[in-house]
């Protein structure tokens, strides 16, 4: 008998609206979002362990182009593509995160290498790019990872001077967002894990929420694993995925009340857009948003597969 698992994903929150989602992409969507639980599951059902579970499933995220994370992230505002990415072991606080990086595939994976090859917890640009391939890391010019659709998604917030969530409120047909993944293994652990291209016509190295601990991520064993999406900026200024685990922690709130009173109570007072999904020690999952959508996916304790994209689903 295998003790208890479970996993979940996202795959980027914001304004995302049924009417301005084609049958193709709500289709393809929700197929990469499966894909993406089902690979963190399969390591968990084989014992493995969450941080394992986690890198597995936001890799299937930053392969597919229809996230805004490795390839088909969005631009800066000088036209390149600059991801950040963390990772959180819940066990003993253990953690890795790149930020500003350009030329590597999977950012997760190097986030955390970062965790286990280095003494640091963050590496950015430059720096965290020679860290990188002086692992396993091959140089990936910046084609690989600059699509059509988010050439097109600048062009339209520099004519406003604004700059958007990938899952915006402003014209764009792309809904496409930030990615990442909480999961409970069968040891009890919990990890998390996040990864993104950031926002449309950001400054160049501007660095969001995905890339720092206790905002984007957090993991800490027997009480939450946490993986955020939304206006980087004020995830920051809230300390979003900290908070919540304070909650719950001090506060004992369910992992439901933390994060509804985080995500609905003054993040979104003060314009902070976005969600999160989360873990208890438990395993029970839940997923948390002030905005119309949020690509999600989890296979709970029971192992029943759930793929949703609207907050009204
Ligand atoms: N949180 C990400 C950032 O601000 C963006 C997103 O979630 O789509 O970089």
């Amino acid at each position: 008998m295998s003790k208890p698992f479970s996993i979940a994903i996202h795959g980027g929150a914001g304004t995302i609206l049924r009417e301005q989602m084609s049958k193709d992409l709500n289709e393809e969507i929700r197929r990469d979002l499966e894909k993406s639980a089902r690979a963190g599951h399969e390591i968990l059902a084989h014992g493995g362990d969450a941080m394992d579970a986690v890198v597995a499933a936001v890799k299937v995220l930053e392969d597919s182009e229809h996230f805004n994370a490795g390839r088909g992230s969005v631009l800066t505002h000088k036209e390149m593509v600059e991801m950040d990415a963390s990772v959180m072991h819940g066990e003993d606080a253990k953690v890795g995160a790149v930020a500003g990086v350009r030329h590597i595939r999977n950012p997760v994976e190097l986030a955390r290498d970062v965790m286990e090859h280095s003494p640091h917890v963050l590496l950015i640009g430059d720096g965290a790019e020679e860290f990188a391939f002086g692992l396993q890391h091959t140089y990936t010019e910046q084609d690989y990872f600059v699509t059509d659709r988010r050439y097109d998604q600048l062009q339209s917030m520099k004519e406003k001077g604004l700059f958007a969530l990938s899952e915006s409120k402003y014209p764009d047909d792309s809904k496409h967002g930030t990615v990442g993944a909480v999961a409970f293994d069968q040891q009890g652990n919990l990890a998390a894990a996040t990864s993104t291209g950031g926002i449309t016509n950001k400054q160049y190295g501007r660095v969001g929420d995905s890339a720092i601990i206790g905002a984007g991520t957090y993991a800490q064993n027997g009480n939450l694993a946490v993986s955020a999406t939304g206006m980087g900026e004020y995830f920051i200024r809230k300390t979003v995925a900290s908070d919540i685990a304070a909650r719950m922690r001090y506060l004992k709130e369910n992992v439901q009340q933390a994060c509804e009173a985080v995500i609905h109570g003054e993040l979104k007072a003060m314009g902070g857009e976005g969600g999160v999904i989360a873990i208890n020690g438990d395993g029970e999952i839940h997923f948390s948003m002030n905005t119309s959508g949020m690509y999600r996916a989890s296979i709970g304790l029971d192992g029943r597969l759930m793929v949703k994209i609207y907050a009204d689903e």
